[in-house]
């Protein structure tokens, strides 16, 4: 009988980069990785099957608090045996804890002590959401991965402003992990699998680190996380609208000072650009929406670049997305013809965008690993920021 609910392994490291395995209750995930986002449920457009092919092979996947609490509800969820039977999807989920969508979708919030009140996006109906709601609703979830409640600031908060947020986020952390636990121990979690080895079949939780762009706020942050004490450690708050350097710069003198021995976490980053730069500065876990964003608004990521579908000049090019991409879209399908879908309003354009991007993202996950692995992270990471800056032919 062990109590571990993750086990996490480090294989090799090429300075601040960490090539590791993450193992949970669903499966061993190899690190860094790239966790495609299931807002509601889905990875938008994407089907279950694509993300298990070969090509894209997600081990991972994230699912919204927020998003599922208020639609369908918990109770449905609860009703259809917790998440991972409601979506169909044996492999891993992370949920994230509800708070940033509060504070950027939400209308009429109202924040004290004990938690925020907020109208739902959907039907304007008024909400509470604290700590132990979260931690509910992630327990009825069954999320193989939690993430405690944080109050998230926009990036250029003040640092008066940004200090009481964290404080109230350490506050936050703190009756999260306490919930949790207690919800453990009552068995209300209900993704809960028999213990492997020496995992414990247990739900697992992260602590977030808050502090907006002020340096010495995000290590007291990072302190006040570390003392309540989690199975692993994100970085929030950032990639909302602060410049793109001082994220780089947050990220570079906060993730080193994360325990060394837990999988560290940056929230909601980034382009591929962002995934290498911040792997080299220590982060080994990353999720973003704009994979599949960006694929339904026409845009695709490259090796060289971003691809505009919209482009007149792709009409009659039978050339693939990308050259270098070995994926099932890139495989079969022309530009001319992805473009042609697009301008005519076919859902298929926003699939396959969608399925060809996310490979793109997963495929540099895992070519940053083997390049760890093999001591050649270094020189992956400059030959890799000379491609995507040399533009699309
Ligand atoms: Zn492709």
């Amino acid at each position: 009988m062990t109590d571990a609910p993750l086990d996490w392994q480090v294989l090799a490291r090429d300075g601040e980069a960490r090539a590791g395995i993450l193992r949970t209750r669903r499966g061993a995930i190899e690190t860094p990785v790239f966790m495609p986002v299931g807002t509601l449920g889905t990875v938008k457009g994407v089907r279950f099957e694509e993300l298990e092919a070969a090509d894209l092979d997600a081990a991972i996947i994230l699912g919204n608090t927020y998003h599922l609490w208020l639609r369908p509800g918990a109770e449905v969820v609860r009703a259809c045996g917790g998440l991972h039977r409601f979506i169909g999807w044996e492999r891993a989920i992370l949920t994230d804890s509800g708070g940033f969508q509060v504070f950027s979708l939400s209308d009429m919030r109202r924040v004290a002590e004990e938690g925020v009140e907020f109208r739902s996006h959907v039907d304007g109906r008024l909400c509470f959401l604290s700590p132990e709601v979260s931690m509910e609703v992630q327990a009825t979830l069954g999320s193989d991965i939690v993430m405690a409640l944080d109050e998230c600031p926009p990036g250029q908060t003040a640092h008066a402003q940004a200090r009481a947020s964290l404080e109230l986020t350490a506050r936050w952390a703190a009756r999260s992990r306490a919930r949790f636990d207690e919800l453990q121990r009552e068995g209300a979690d209900l993704g809960r699998t028999g213990a492997d080895g020496d995992l414990s079949g247990q739900q697992a939780i992260f602590g977030i680190v808050q502090g907006a762009t002020h340096l010495d706020l995000r290590r007291e942050s990072l302190a006040r996380t570390i003392e309540v004490g989690f199975d692993g450690y994100a970085i929030g708050g950032l990639s909302v609208g602060e410049e793109k350097s001082l994220m780089y710069e947050v990220v570079e003198a906060i993730a080193p000072l994360m325990p060394s021995d837990a999988p560290r976490y940056l929230m909601g980053v980034g382009t591929p650009e962002d995934l290498v730069e911040c792997v080299a500065r220590g982060i080994d876990m990353f999720d973003c929406v704009i994979p599949t964003r960006n694929g339904r608004n026409g845009q695709a990521f490259t090796s060289r670049g971003k691809l505009n579908i919209k482009n007149a000049r792709w009409a009659s090019d039978t050339r693939p997305l990308d050259e270098a991409c070995e994926c099932a879209v890139c495989r079969r399908h022309t530009r001319a013809y992805l473009r042609h879908l697009f301008m005519a309003g076919e859902m298929l354009a926003a699939v396959l965008l969608s399925h060809h991007n996310l490979a793109c993202f997963l495929d540099t996950m895992r070519r940053v690993r083997q390049s760890i692995r093999s001591d050649e992270f270094t020189r992956f990471r400059r030959e890799f920021l000379v491609g995507i800056n040399s533009g699309v032919e």
